[in-house]
């Protein structure tokens, strides 16, 4: 093992679910010495437990990147493995909680997705691992853990989160419905995720940095803002994989995350805004003010 395990950098999404956090990882994911992961988050339930499919489209154990991830990492994955960070994670990281995470069972757990990072970093010949595992308490966590991660924090115009989530989709993993949220239970997600991300900075963890990206910039100028992002985590800024509204993305170990992580080949970033025609903007507007309008979504229906 050449590296030493400190040499990882993780980027960090963090963000609502439906926020844009697969699209930027899938974009990112392009560029050289990067490897996206997914939402590691995730990793030990439905990767592990309920062999769902890798971004390549292989049950997760029979994908050979995050075997040879797993053999590196911890000898290889095994249920009581997969069992007992299930475990950590039900007492150390949970949102109401961002503010003491001071927990004894902390560096055990912790230290469990650094192995993952470390490994993958490896396993993929990559300087930089993405997690878009979303959860503010987890990117609490880590920082708390001492982990040096930069964490970009995703927001989108709330009512267009709230007209997402009440959409039927279904999961390409199993067939099965994804969640699916009234407008008052985004709105509240919404701003519990979004208040939590903006607490990291607070933190003063000294090993931690946020940079906040709306996801209607990215889709209104990709290039310049994926540039600008880049530039910030200081990965190559250049994205000729990018034309346009169009991406060309190719495949990549993904564990879980939206159902585009799936998608290869081009992908388009055009603005989507068929909330504007919605029901309960209004209410969803009303519902996440005043910190909609500090991020720059104002008006109250449109
Ligand atoms: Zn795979």
């Amino acid at each position: 093992m050449t590296h030493p395990s400190t040499a990882t950098r993780v980027v960090f999404l963090g963000g609502l679910g439906r926020s844009g956090t697969t699209l930027l990882e899938r974009l990112l994911g392009e560029l050289p010495g990067v490897a996206p992961l997914g939402e590691v988050v995730h990793l030990w339930a439905r990767g592990v437990l309920a062999g769902e499919p890798c971004g390549c489209g292989r049950p997760f154990g029979a994908c050979p990147f995050w075997t040879a991830v797993g053999e590196r990492a911890f000898g290889g994955w095994t249920r009581p493995l997969a069992e007992r960070v299930l475990s950590l994670r039900h007492r150390v990281d949970r949102t109401r909680r961002v503010l003491r995470i001071g927990h004894p069972d902390l560096d055990e757990y912790v230290r469990a997705y650094r192995r993952v990072h470390d490994a993958a970093a490896q396993v993929a010949g990559a300087s930089v691992v993405i997690d878009s595992s979303k959860h503010a308490s987890l990117a609490h966590c880590l920082a708390e853990g001492g982990a040096s991660i930069h964490v970009v924090h995703v927001v989108r115009d709330p009512r267009a989160v709230a007209h997402s989530w009440r959409r039927a989709v279904r999961r390409p993993e199993d067939g099965r419905p994804m969640t699916r949220w009234g407008p008052a239970r985004t709105a509240f997600h919404w701003t519990a995720q979004n208040v939590a991300l903006d607490l990291l900075a607070r933190r003063g963890a000294p090993a931690v940095e946020v940079t906040r990206l709306r996801y209607e910039d990215l889709v209104a100028a990709p290039e310049a803002t994926l540039k600008g992002l880049a530039q910030r985590l200081g990965l190559p800024a250049e994205f000729p994989f990018v034309t346009g509204s169009t991406a060309h993305i190719t495949t990549a170990h993904t564990v879980s995350g939206n159902p585009m992580r799936f998608a290869v080949g081009p992908v388009g970033l055009a603005f989507d805004d068929s909330w504007r025609s919605g029901a309960h903007r209004g209410l969803v507007a009303a519902l996440t003010w005043p910190l909609r309008s500090r991020y720059g979504y104002h008006g109250v229906t449109a």
